[in-house]
């Protein structure tokens, strides 16, 4: 039901998107006693939330520790998924943080001086699939918040890089490496060399999985974490784990999926498998830039704003974390640690601050670890 009470109130600010940066920023702006209202469209940490249980971060605990609030980890390690997301809702309990979750924002106007948010009420099990409240199947009722400042803080992962090839979109197919059980006993085949088809490949094979890598390249990037490659190599050296280099896959069937050499035109060749594992990245999700009027750049079409405030090219819309980076195509720069400094920007360009220059510059980190 419509409550005119709530939709005539103008925010300073509307947060859009509770992942680490979006949490950290609703503290600042708490701390700073700025009026906001903060909304996301799963439950908080959403973009975590599918990783296959007990998967570990690359980044130390330090480095992504938001708010001041250290990160304690069960073995004074990297953290896992489940005590990242445990450390999330910490933070949150413990300012006392406003968060309407499971509420897709779906529509930014301005309006004279305010911007005009329309969010529907949103349950799909993955909060980055489209889901029928935002196509308008589902009839669901939709909500106006108003602002003079906006940030989107909503991630770069909002749906699965297609491969767009046939048997794609078949049951026994999927984009997401989520429980390792349900493979137990199964010929599963996994393309890409990632981080994520590494680590999917290894915990596969431990829950007896007969497991068979398709991947693009010659061999797997040193950038892949330094704690599995070495695993892997020796798996695949001990014929446990098949690996298929320089192929790509050209068909999905029931039965299994077509690669062919990605040069030469060589012959097709058939990978038995129950189940099929397109672990080949992900793309943002532009179309709250678009509505809102920010212009995207580059191939992977990031969203423009200045380097020094995160503000859009459109006054009063900002960015933070990862939404301010687009697709990441060719190696991912911006992630949690490289982010915390985009709080410190726009905290500083709302409040007026003067900070120093050193402070709101990006901390160099050649990979997002130790
Ligand atoms: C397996 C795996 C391992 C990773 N390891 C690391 C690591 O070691 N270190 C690291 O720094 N990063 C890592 N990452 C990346 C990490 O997930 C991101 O860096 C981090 O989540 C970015 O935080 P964020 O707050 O910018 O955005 P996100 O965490 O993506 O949060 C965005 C939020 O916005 C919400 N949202 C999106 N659209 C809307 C909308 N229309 N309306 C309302 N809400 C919306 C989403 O539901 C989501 O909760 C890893 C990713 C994966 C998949």
């Amino acid at each position: 039901m419509r409550d005119p009470a709530h939709e005539d109130k103008v925010h300073e600010v509307v947060v859009v998107g509770a992942g680490p940066i979006g949490i950290e920023l609703a503290v600042a702006l708490q701390r700073a006693g700025i009026d906001y209202a903060h909304l996301d469209a799963g439950a908080i940490g959403s973009t975590l939330e599918w990783w296959a249980p007990g998967t570990k971060f690359f980044s130390s605990p330090e480095r992504i520790a938001i708010a001041g609030v250290p990160l304690a980890s069960l073995e004074q390690e990297k953290a896992t998924r489940e005590e990242y997301l445990a450390y999330l809702r910490q933070v949150v309990q413990t300012f006392g943080l406003r968060i309407t979750q499971y509420e897709r924002v779906t529509d930014i106007k301005r309006e004279g001086e305010t911007f005009v948010l329309r969010s529907v009420r949103s349950r799909s099990r993955h909060a980055s699939e489209v889901p029928p409240e935002v196509t308008g199947d589902s009839g669901a009722p939709e909500r106006v918040w108003r602002a003079r400042r906006i940030v989107l803080a909503i991630g770069d992962m909002h749906r699965p890089h297609l491969v767009g090839i046939p048997g794609e979109d078949l049951p026994h197919v999927s984009h997401y490496f989520e429980e390792p059980h349900r493979y137990f006993g199964q010929r599963v085949v996994i393309i890409g060399g990632k981080n994520s088809a590494v680590e999917a490949a290894i915990r596969l094979h431990r829950v007896g999985a007969e497991v068979t890598i398709s991947y693009r390249q010659p061999e797997f990037s040193e950038r892949v974490k330094y704690w599995l490659r070495p695993e892997l190599l020796y798996l695949i050296k001990q014929k446990q784990i098949g690996f298929v280099p320089r192929t790509v896959p050209v068909r999905i069937t029931e039965e299994g999926v077509a690669v062919r050499p990605v040069e030469g035109g060589g012959d097709e060749r058939m990978l038995p498998a129950d189940f099929v594992l397109l672990l080949t990245g992900y793309e943002q999700d532009t179309t709250l830039f678009e509505r809102a009027g920010v212009e995207l750049i580059g191939p992977g079409r990031a969203p423009k704003h200045h380097p020094r405030t995160m503000e859009t090219n459109v006054p009063g819309v900002f960015v933070a974390g990862t939404a301010s980076a687009g697709t990441q195509i060719g190696g991912v720069k911006v992630f949690i640690e490289t982010s915390h400094v985009h709080v410190r920007r726009i905290m500083s360009a709302i409040t007026g601050e003067q900070v120093d220059d050193a402070a709101l510059e990006t901390p160099e980190f050649a990979l997002p670890e130790s």
